[in-house]
C-alpha cells in the first residue's frame, strides 16, 4: 500500500463540477484582478472569523509583512516570535529591517510558551507574532495579558489555523490582526499563492489596503511606499467554493487523528496534545518518536511518506547565525526539531489507510 501525507487529487475529484464553472465563470467574465469574487471572499473570511475586515493578500507571507509594516515596523525594532515554525515570521521581520527575538515553545503544545515572552520584551519590541501551529491556537489569554500590560500588537500568524478555536474565538481574530495562507496544502488552499489579513482596526484596515496595491487609493497617486500584493480572481473564485467545505473538511480531520490517536494509543510515540481550551483542526498531525531519522527512512520504504516539521528552529537557522543563538538556548524547540514528524492527514484518508500506517509504526517499534 502506499499512503501519501495529503492528496489533493480526491478533493478536487469530489468538488470539480463546481470549481470548473467557478474558473470559467471568471475566464468569460474577463474580469482578472480585484473583482467581485475577490470583494465577496473578503467578506466571507471576515464574517467566517468574526472580524470588521478581511484584506486579500497575494501570499500568507505577505500577510505577514503588511501587517508588520503597516504597525510600523521597521529598522531598529523587535518582533518577539516562536522558533519552532516556518521561516515566513522571522523572515518578514528581517526584511523589514527589524529583529526576531525568539521565545521557547511550550513542550505539549509546540506553540509559543506564554511564559517565556515577557523576559524577551524590551523598549525595542514592535509586535509579538504567535503562531498557531500544526492547526491548534496559542494560549491567548495569557500572550494578549502581556501584550496588552506593554501596549504591544499581537499579530496572529493563522496560516496553519483557519477555522480553529480558543475558547469559542476563531483563530485571527484575536490580536491586532491575523494572516492566513491559501498555500494549495493548507487546510483552506487555492491553486497556486494566495493569502490574507483579518482585522477589526479601521484605521490598520485601510493602510493594509493602501499597501496592497502599490500604496495607493486612487490610481497612479502613491501615498506611500506599498507592495503589490494582490490575490486573483481565479483564486479568490475556487476559495469561495472550498470556504464552503472548510467547516466539514476541519471536522473530518479531527476525527481521522482520533483514529491515530486510538490506534497509537499503546506505544512510545509522544501523540498530538489537545489543549482544553482549543478547537484542533489537525493541519498537521505531528507525533514525536525517538530515532526519527531511521523512523521517516523505514516509512518511506513501506510506502508511507512523511514530512518533518521542522527540522531546525529557526534562531539555529544558517541566517541566524549573527543572531548568536547557542544550542540549549532554548532547548524546548532544539529537542522537539530532533522528534518530530507529520503523518499523511487530510479530510478524505480512510481507516484502512491509517490502519496500514499504524501497523508500519508498530513494525519499526518492535524492530
Ligand atoms: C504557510 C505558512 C506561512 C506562509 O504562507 P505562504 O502563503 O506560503 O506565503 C506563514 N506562516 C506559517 C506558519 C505557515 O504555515
Amino acid at each position: 500500500m502506499k499512503v501519501e501525507l495529503l492528496d489533493l487529487k480526491v478533493q478536487y475529484s469530489n468538488i470539480q463540477e463546481e470549481i470548473d464553472k467557478a474558473i470559467k465563470e471568471v475566464l468569460e467574465s474577463a474580469h482578472f484582478i480585484m473583482g467581485p469574487n475577490v470583494k465577496e471572499l473578503e467578506k466571507e473570511i471576515a464574517e467566517f472569523t468574526g472580524v470588521k475586515h478581511a484584506i486579500a493578500v497575494a501570499n500568507g507571507t505577505d500577510a505577514l509583512m503588511i501587517s508588520l509594516r503597516a504597525l510600523g515596523v521597521g529598522p531598529g525594532d523587535e518582533v518577539i516570535t516562536t522558533p519552532f515554525t516556518f521561516f515566513a515570521s522571522a523572515e518578514t521581520t528581517s526584511v523589514l529591517g527589524a529583529t526576531p527575538v525568539f521565545a521557547d515553545i511550550d513542550k505539549n503544545t509546540l506553540c509559543i510558551d506564554p511564559e517565556k515572552i515577557e523576559e524577551k520584551i524590551t523598549e525595542k519590541t514592535k509586535a509579538i507574532i504567535p503562531v498557531h501551529i500544526f492547526g491548534q491556537m496559542c494560549q491567548m489569554d495569557k500572550i494578549m495579558e502581556i501584550a496588552n500590560k506593554y501596549n504591544i500588537p499581537v499579530i496572529e500568524d493563522a496560516c496553519q489555523a483557519i477555522g480553529s478555536e480558543y475558547k469559542g474565538k476563531r483563530a485571527g481574530s484575536i490580536g491586532k490582526a491575523g494572516t492566513y495562507s491559501f498555500f494549495p496544502t493548507k487546510n483552506l488552499g487555492c491553486y497556486g499563492d494566495g493569502g490574507m489579513i483579518v482585522t477589526n482596526d479601521d484605521e490598520l484596515a485601510e493602510k493594509m489596503r493602501l499597501l496592497r496595491v502599490h500604496g495607493s487609493k486612487k490610481k497612479y497617486h502613491h501615498e506611500i511606499i506599498g507592495y503589490n500584493s494582490r490575490l486573483d480572481e481565479i483564486q479568490a473564485a475556487i476559495l469561495r467554493v472550498k470556504l464552503k467545505y472548510l467547516k466539514q473538511w476541519n471536522k473530518l480531520r479531527y476525527e481521522k487523528a482520533h483514529i491515530y490517536n486510538e490506534l497509537l494509543k499503546d506505544t512510545d510515540i509522544i501523540l498530538p496534545y489537545e489543549d482544553k481550551d482549543c478547537t484542533h483542526i489537525y493541519h498537521q498531525y505531528v507525533v514525536r518518536a525517538k530515532n526519527r531519522d531511521e523512523f521517516v527512512e523505514f516509512l518511506k520504504e513501506n510506502g508511507v511518506s512523511t514530512a518533518v516539521y521542522y527540522p531546525v528552529p529557526v534562531q539555529m537557522l544558517q541566517v541566524y547565525k549573527y543572531l548568536g543563538y547557542k544550542e540549549g538556548d532554548l532547548p524546548v524547540a532544539d529537542e522537539t526539531c530532533k522528534l518530530t514528524f507529520a503523518l499523511p492527514m487530510y479530510p478524505e484518508i480512510k481507516r484502512e489507510q491509517q490502519e496500514y500506517v499504524a501497523s508500519c509504526m508498530k513494525k519499526f517499534l518492535q524492530k
